[in-house]
């Protein structure tokens, strides 16, 4: 049954830098509806992972990428973000000059390959959802605060009409109540039936908002179950220790 059958799967992706293994057979799939997180060390190949499964910017070296069973890693970067797989980055990516609806606006018809009437709705929309005060909306990126700019990041992605969206360690930089607030975000999303992978490499974060957590080390899977049994492991206590 189509229930079942995982959103997006990973078999044994494996990425490599000369010698480096970053990514060493990495297996996993992710429901529908889910919020699924990853966690790990500074290097443990976090964000190497979600680069080789957006293609963005570059493939897996072996393994295969499937989306509701279609294999994906062969397509191009902007195939595989209209397939409906978009993702953030950990450094500010948005469009710096442009004002934050601006931004929204690309990304709906970028991403969500939408008309420029459908798509000015859509952002004006998504931009409620976030919550992004409407006098902010008129100014430039590089002139919002560190939290209005993660807002900026999560409307934007909405606006691009993923079905899964990859955040890259988006609390980074927020203070202990702005990561509150944006775990209320990545809630808004979630429910706007889009599936989330989460990427952070301090934990409370996942720990309140994921319902499956995997761990990353040196590259390979090191545990992955229920939130609070993963993080008790002693492998994962000792791969943040830092051994
Ligand atoms: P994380 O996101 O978990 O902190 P990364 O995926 O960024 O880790 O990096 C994993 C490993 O791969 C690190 O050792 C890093 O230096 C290396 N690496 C990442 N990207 C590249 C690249 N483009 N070229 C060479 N080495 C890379
Ligand atoms: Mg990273």
């Amino acid at each position: 049954p189509i229930d079942n059958e995982p959103l997006l799967e990973i078999r044994e992706v494996t990425r490599r830098f000369g010698a480096l293994v970053a990514v060493d057979k990495v297996s996993f799939s992710i429901r529908k509806g889910e919020i699924f997180g990853i966690a790990g060390p500074n290097g443990s190949g976090k964000s190497t992972l979600f680069n080789v499964i957006t293609g963005i910017p570059f493939p897996p070296s072996e393994g295969e990428v499937l989306l509701s069973g279609k294999p994906i890693h062969r397509l191009r970067p902007h195939q595989i973000s209209r397939a409906g797989v978009l993702r953030t980055f950990q450094k500010d990516a948005e469009f710096a000059t442009l004002s934050a609806r601006e931004n929204v606006y690309a990304s709906a018809v970028y991403c969500g390959q939408m008309s420029p009437a459908e798509a000015k709705d859509a952002a004006e929309q998504a931009l409620d959802d976030v919550s992004l005060a409407g006098e902010r909306r008129a100014k430039a990126a590089s002139d919002l605060s560190v939290f209005e700019r993660k807002q900026l990041m999560i409307a934007s992605a909405i606006a691009g009409r993923p079905k899964v969206l990859l955040l890259d360690e988006p609390a980074a930089g927020l203070t202990k109540p702005e990561v509150s607030g944006l775990s209320d975000l990545i809630h808004t999303v979630h429910g706007r039936g889009i599936t989330i992978v989460l990427i952070e490499h301090v934990l409370p974060l996942l720990l309140k908002t994921s319902e499956h957590l995997m761990v990353l080390n040196q590259g390979a899977v090191i545990a992955s179950g229920k939130p609070e049994e993963v993080v008790r492991k002693p492998e994962v206590v000792a791969a943040y220790l830092g051994k």
